[in-house]
């Protein structure tokens, strides 16, 4: 909150984030205390530095945990920023399309039941998703793909692994171009961009990495080694907005698809995301359901969806806007951090 207007930001931890992703409890106050300190040295005259030198300035170049609570203060700022100015982040980001596309992430079903699969892949394509991102693991992999592809000719699918299979089970996989997925996701462990080079000039599908894209320049790393040919981005992990654009530049330079991934946001982050997904570095539909299908309470507005369609803003802002009934409903986890200028 400033003298000019409020801003808001959102951190991505959730309660239960796999490595590298922080989870709530790795959020300690400490490190909140200590970045909006940073922040408010950064401060001249009382005047809270540009959105686009925050990340930097509050620590994006550290653990995962300081880059996503960096990403927050940043929104946070560039919300009042984009607000007193009256523009809009699609506008801010030079945006020109109306609207993006949305995928569907479709999990392993329990006791691994591909009549259930299949029914609820038949469900998202009913409801208008443009593409179907299948979780797959060792053990549930050919058998859901082929069946998915075998009823559902004409989708387009990818497959997530994240990161459950070992590379020496890079054979197997390579069985998995007969399913012509657009992308196969993150199969090794995210530390690991050697076997997925390796696996990568061995298969027709392009290999995506998401959990391996911690920062900008681990996504330069991961492209200039050839480890991805599809990069699958988010804001929150990689210490914000301006970090996530100038990963997809780079991508997009090296010929590098793009698409934004989802943690479980709120409105707020979720309308950031989808901002960020109509830059056209962003080739791929993201993952940008509306959060009303998996928050009980959703404490920010989101866009408008259809069909798999999500509408961008073009208010003052984020695009988001807040819902003080459903926060008030929060005020137990409120604290308060005064500038002490
Ligand atoms: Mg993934």
């Amino acid at each position: 909150m400033t003298e000019e207007g409020s801003g808001w930001g959102e951190c991505s931890a959730y309660p239960n984030a796999r490595v590298p992703d922080p989870t709530v409890e790795a959020v300690e106050p400490a490190v909140v205390d200590n970045l909006v300190g940073r922040l408010f040295e950064a401060c001249i005259g009382g005047e809270l530095p540009p959105a686009a030198v925050v990340a930097a300035t509050c620590g994006a170049g550290g653990s995962v945990s300081q880059r996503s609570v960096a990403a927050a203060l940043e929104m946070a700022v560039l919300d009042a920023e984009l607000r007193s100015s009256s523009e809009s982040l699609t506008s801010m980001l030079g945006v020109a399309r109306p609207e993006v596309e949305t995928g569907e992430l479709v999990g392993i079903p329990e006791g691994r039941d591909l009549g259930a699969l299949v029914e609820s892949v038949g469900a998202a394509l009913e409801a208008g998703a443009r593409r179907i991102r299948l979780k797959i693991e060792p053990g549930w992999d050919h058998a859901p793909l082929s069946a998915i592809r075998e009823r559902f000719g004409d989708a387009v699918l990818q497959a997530d692994a994240n990161g459950s299979f070992e590379p020496g089970s890079a054979p197997g996989l390579r069985g998995l171009d007969a399913y012509d997925l657009r992308c196969l996701e993150q199969p090794f462990s995210a530390d690991d961009l050697h076997a997925h080079r390796a696996l990568a000039d061995t298969m027709s599908t392009p290999i995506a990495l998401d959990e391996s894209l911690w920062s900008l320049g681990r996504v330069r790393e991961a492209v200039d080694v050839g480890a991805c040919r599809v990069a699958c981005l988010k804001s929150g992990r990689m210490g914000g907005v301006f970090a996530v654009v100038a990963a997809a530049e780079y991508c997009a330079r090296a010929g590098v698809d793009c698409f934004v991934g989802g943690f479980f946001e709120t409105g707020l982050g979720r309308s950031v995301n989808a901002a960020v997904a109509g830059r056209g570095e962003f080739g791929l539909p993201g993952d940008l359901g509306d959060p009303d299908r998996y928050l009980e309470a959703n404490p920010f507005s989101y866009l408008a969806t259809h069909r798999g369609v999500v509408a961008l803003s073009d208010a003052p802002g984020l695009g988001a806007e807040l819902r003080a009934e459903v926060l008030r409903a929060q005020r137990p986890h409120v604290r308060r951090l005064k500038y002490p200028g």
